[in-house]
C-alpha cells in the first residue's frame, strides 16, 4: 500500500513542479524580488506550496501511524524534521527525485547503525553539520556587498551600491576622483558606519564590526594615503604585524628582536625590499612605501585583499612593476584581491571584474570587455577624463 501511494504521491508531485504553478515557485526560489515584479504574489504563493507540501506530509505521517502501530509524541520531535531536512540536502536540492533517494540512504543507514549503537541522533547530527559545511563552501562569494549607502551631512557620498567578489578572483573598483571608492573600502572594512545596507564576508554578516576583528577573519586592506609606521625600520613594521597577527602583543618581557625574524625576512623578499629592512620606513620613496604596506597586510594572512588606489602617486614604471608585484603575490598565494584605481589601463590589464562607480552609484558591473563597451561608463568615464 505504502509503495503504490509513495508511486502516486511522485507523479502528483512531478506534475506540480512541472505546471505554471511549479516554474512560479521556481521563480521565488531563485529571485523573490523579481518576481514580485512579474506580477507573482509571492506570499499567496508560498502559503499554497505550504499546504501543498502539508498534504503529502500529512500523508506520510498518517502511512508512519499505520506502520508503527500508534502515533507518540517522539514522531512531532524536532530531529524528525531535521531528518528530513538532511534527506533533501543528502539528495540535493532543487533536483526531484533526489531528496527519494536521499530517503532511501538515510533510512537504510539508520538501519545499519542501530544495530550497532545507541548514538544514532549523534551520527545524524554530525552528518547534518558536514553537509551544512558542504552546502555553505559551494557558494563562491568571498565577499558580498548589498545595498550600501553612505551621507556625509547632506552629501550623498555612496548610494545602494551592490557587487560580490567571487573567490580567487582579481576584482577591480574604478571611478574618477569623488566617486565614493575609498568610503566604499571604509565602509566594507568597518572603519566608516554604514548608513544602510550589509556586508557579507565568507557568508557571515560583517556590518559594522571593527576593523580588528575583520583583520582576525582574513581581511586585509592597504590605504590610499600610505599608511606605515613611519619612524620604525621597513623591518620593524612587518614585525608588528606579525607579532600581533600571531597573538604576542601582549608578551611583557620577552626581548622582541627575536621573534619571527625568518618570516619577516622572507616576506620582505617576496615584496622586493629585503635590501631596505634596516631603513627607517619615512625615508623610503612613495613607491618602496607602498610595497611596505602591502608587507604589513601580507603579514596579517589575508584570505582578501582590499588596495586602495595601490599605485596613486606612481610613475608610470612603478605603477606597472607595482601591478605584476600584485598580480604574482596574489596568484602564489591564492588570494583574492579587491582593489580601487581611476586608471583604466591599470585595471583592464588584471582584472577578471570590473565594478564602475560613479557619483556613489554603481553605473556598470561585470567582466571587463562588457565594461568597456558600456554606453553610460565611455560617456561618463571616458568623456571625463579627455
Ligand atoms: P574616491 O576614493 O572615489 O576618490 P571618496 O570616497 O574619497 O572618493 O569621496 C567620495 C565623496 O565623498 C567626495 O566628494 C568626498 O569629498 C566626500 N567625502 C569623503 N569622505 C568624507 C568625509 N569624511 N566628510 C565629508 N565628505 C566626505
Ligand atoms: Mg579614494
Amino acid at each position: 500500500l505504502t509503495l503504490l501511494l509513495v508511486a502516486a504521491c511522485l507523479w502528483l508531485l512531478r506534475r506540480v513542479v512541472g505546471s505554471p504553478f511549479g516554474r512560479m515557485l521556481t521563480t521565488i526560489r531563485e529571485n523573490p524580488e523579481r518576481a514580485e515584479f512579474i506580477g507573482v504574489n509571492v506570499r499567496r504563493y508560498e502559503l499554497a506550496a505550504f499546504v501543498v507540501a502539508g498534504v503529502f506530509a500529512g500523508l506520510s505521517g498518517g502511512l508512519f501511524g499505520i506502520f508503527n502501530r500508534g502515533v507518540f509524541p517522539d514522531f512531532a520531535y524536532w530531529t524528525k524534521s531535521s531528518e528530513v531536512l538532511i534527506m533533501t540536502l543528502l539528495g540535493g536540492m532543487g533536483t526531484f527525485i533526489g531528496p527519494a533517494l536521499g530517503a532511501l540512504v538515510l533510512i537504510w543507514l539508520n538501519q545499519q547503525i542501530v544495530s550497532y549503537t545507541q548514538y544514532w541522533p549523534l551520527i545524524l547530527g554530525t552528518i547534518l553539520v558536514v553537509l551544512l559545511f558542504a552546502v555553505s563552501e559551494a557558494g563562491d562569494r568571498l565577499l558580498d556587498v548589498r545595498d550600501l549607502s553612505k551621507s556625509f551631512g547632506g552629501f550623498q557620498a555612496v548610494t545602494r551600491v551592490s557587487f560580490s567578489v567571487p573567490r580567487g578572483s582579481i576584482s577591480a573598483i574604478i571611478g574618477p576622483n569623488g566617486a565614493g571608492k575609498t568610503t566604499l573600502f571604509n565602509l566594507i572594512t568597518g572603519h566608516l558606519r554604514a548608513d544602510a545596507g550589509s556586508v557579507r564576508f565568507k557568508d557571515r554578516e560583517v556590518t559594522g564590526i571593527a576593523p580588528h576583528d575583520l583583520c582576525g577573519l582574513g581581511m586585509g586592506r592597504s590605504f590610499q594615503r600610505t599608511n606605515i609606521f613611519p619612524r620604525l625600520t621597513v623591518f620593524q613594521n612587518i614585525q608588528a604585524a606579525f607579532l600581533c597577527h600571531r597573538g604576542r602583543g601582549w608578551n611583557l618581557l620577552a626581548p622582541v628582536d627575536r621573534f619571527y625574524q625568518e618570516e619577516t625576512e622572507a616576506l620582505l623578499d617576496s615584496v622586493g625590499l629585503l635590501d631596505k629592512a634596516g631603513e627607517i620606513a619615512g625615508f623610503l620613496s612613495h613607491g618602496n612605501q607602498k610595497q611596505l604596506e602591502l608587507g604589513i597586510t601580507l603579514a596579517l594572512e589575508p584570505e582578501i585583499l582590499l588596495l586602495d588606489e595601490p599605485t596613486a602617486g606612481m610613475s608610470a614604471q612603478e605603477t606597472r612593476e607595482s601591478i605584476r608585484l600584485i598580480e604574482r603575490i596574489a596568484r602564489e598565494r591564492g588570494l583574492t584581491l579587491l582593489f580601487t584605481e581611476h586608471d583604466m589601463a591599470v585595471v583592464f590589464a588584471i582584472a577578471h571584474r570590473i565594478t564602475v562607480l560613479h557619483q556613489g552609484q554603481v553605473i556598470a558591473d561585470g567582466a571587463p570587455d562588457e565594461v568597456r563597451r558600456h554606453p553610460e561608463v565611455r560617456r561618463v568615464y571616458l568623456g571625463e577624463r579627455r
